[in-house]
């Protein structure tokens, strides 16, 4: 038996894989540079906090699995490919996430460094 979804999911539904649909594929990652690997997509900003962002292209990058996993990581980011790009994108689109996203990840490397 189909599930019935709302007309509202439905639409949502629908203007995402348009949406996913739209986006350009390079064929590699742009965290990393692979080109072997099965590509997905991450979200710049989170779809559990940012959900008002979580259908736009803008905040979608091409990433190897490996990077989407690490992307989740605020420690690991300074070392991706596209990070300095992906956090113009950011600040270009939601200046406050942005500096919220730099805080967090100062306070990460301090504790990491153990001078917080
Ligand atoms: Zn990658």
């Amino acid at each position: 038996m189909l599930r019935k979804v709302s007309k509202k999911k439905a639409r949502s539904l629908y203007q995402q894989r348009k949406m996913y649909a739209s986006l350009e594929r390079t064929g590699f990652c742009s965290g990393c540079g692979r080109s072997d690997a099965i590509l997905t997509n991450s979200h710049l900003l989170s779809q559990g906090q940012y959900k008002q962002y979580q259908n736009e292209a803008w905040n979608l990058v091409e990433h190897c699995r490996q990077c989407n996993s690490d992307w989740q990581n605020h420690l690991k980011r300074p070392l991706f490919l596209d990070y300095a790009r992906n956090m113009e994108i950011i600040k270009l689109h939601d200046e406050r996430a942005y500096f919220e996203l730099i805080g967090k990840e100062s306070l990460k490397k301090q504790k990491y460094l153990g001078v917080a």
